[in-house]
């Protein structure tokens, strides 16, 4: 049974104060607050079995292995991965497109085409525009209607026998949409165009199924989803992660050096190098165990009821906008008061104790495409509640009453 004041007891921040009003914590789209559970593997790693991976023969260096592939094991089963040694252990979804990206690097020639969704944190942009840079390849870029859709039809246009890579996110963090990730993937695949899906708004609130996606890659970040920042993984199909270079050098990744000639060390390995997060991947996987414990068609099905009422109470304020509509989207509300600056509006709640993000959300292009500076963005988690959704609309409805 799902309980949220039950759930709530689990997180220890939700308990403190800001300004003097307890804190009602809406920017879980930035990055989710850590449960106790998650806190408690930590302090365990660090207390009791801090050591180098891989390496030692000593029992220090084997528990924490054992717990750095466990957590590895974990990965593979939530995604559905094939083979554990298509998990990548990353620093977050960044690194995983970069290493993509500077995979592709040395596949692609003039003439060449990537695709991505207009849609794009910019995370998932600048990575190619460099890539474009490099290998003289072609940047299109799917563009989306005013609910913030993509519209696939125009897609199925820019798909060509050129097209060597379709980039795009699985939920967007601006507005929330998820996109038809398993269209584009199955369109992409007919002209033998490979996929990168950048799930870091996804896996807050579903759970993938890489295999039955079809997907070539997928990336994520461990700090969206209850666990630590600086943290993340990629899952790539092993004929794709072998056919790949390696992204960086040094040690862990190889398997012979000489200054002649090095080789390198079998996946996962090999884009593995140097010494990892190793208990940022040990609590990424204890993440996961929570969330599951809790169970994601329960979330999905509390999280789409908040974002319903929040809905519905934000829409009666006279004025207010919200931006991004569709009816396929996660617990995420972007808006604006008419004639006020969203910074404005951002800066009152946080005296009232209440955390959303301002500004562009790394992603101006969707601002640009709406004419708007920004947005004021509240994301929900499955650990918020209706009465915090009560204390946003207050909020608001106070801060339209100072500052017009
Ligand atoms: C947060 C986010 C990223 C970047 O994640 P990092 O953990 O900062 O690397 C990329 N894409 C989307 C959709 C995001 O929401």
């Amino acid at each position: 049974m799902f309980n949220v004041e039950h759930i709530r007891k689990d997180f220890p921040i939700l308990n403190r104060q800001v300004n003097g009003k307890p804190l009602v914590y809406l920017d879980n789209a930035a990055t989710s607050q850590t449960p106790q559970q998650v806190i408690d593997v930590i302090v365990d790693y660090y207390s009791n079995y801090n050591a180098n991976i891989h390496r030692g023969v000593h029992s220090l260096s084997q528990e924490a292995t054992d717990a750095y592939e466990q957590a590895r094991l974990k990965i593979q089963k939530h995604v559905n991965a094939k083979f554990s040694h298509e998990i990548i252990f990353t620093s977050g979804t960044t690194h995983g497109i970069n290493l993509i990206a500077n995979g592709f690097a040395s596949l692609l020639e003039q003439g060449d085409e990537i695709i991505v969704s207009a849609l794009e944190h910019h995370s998932n942009i600048v990575p190619w525009q460099m890539l474009c840079e490099r290998t003289g390849a072609e940047l299109k870029v799917i563009p989306m209607n005013l609910e913030g859709e993509l519209i696939m039809s125009e897609y199925d246009k820019l798909l060509t026998p050129n097209t060597k890579l379709v980039f795009v996110n699985h939920i967007s963090n601006a507005l929330g949409t998820i996109n038809p990730i398993e269209y584009i993937i199955e369109q992409a695949h007919q002209v033998g165009a490979a996929v990168l899906v950048d799930g870091a708004q996804a896996c807050p609130h579903i759970k993938p199924d890489v295999q039955a996606l079809d997907v070539d890659f997928y990336v994520t970040s461990a700090h969206k989803m209850c666990g630590p920042t600086g943290q993340g993984m990629l899952y790539g199909k092993e004929a794709w992660l072998n056919k790949l270079p390696p992204y960086q050098g040094g040690g862990e990744m190889i398997a012979e050096v000489s200054f002649e000639k090095t080789t390198y060390a079998d996946l996962p390995h090999k884009f593995e190098a140097g010494t990892p997060n190793i208990c940022g991947g040990i609590a990424f996987g204890a993440a996961i165990d929570y969330m599951n414990a809790i169970g994601f068609d329960a979330i999905e099905t509390y999280e789409h009821q908040l974002l319903a009422y929040a809905t519905i109470k934000l829409s009666e304020i006279e004025g207010l906008k919200i931006y991004g509509t569709s009816k396929h989207k996660t617990s995420v509300i972007s808006f604006n008061l008419e004639g006020i600056h969203p910074y404005d509006i951002g800066t009152i709640l946080d005296k009232l104790g209440i955390a959303v993000r301002t500004g562009h959300h790394c992603a101006q292009p969707i601002m640009n495409f709406f004419n708007i500076p920004g947005t004021v963005r509240a994301s929900f988690a499955f650990y918020n509640s209706k009465a915090e959704v009560d204390a946003l609309v207050a909020g608001v409805k106070k801060a339209k009453m100072m500052l017009s």
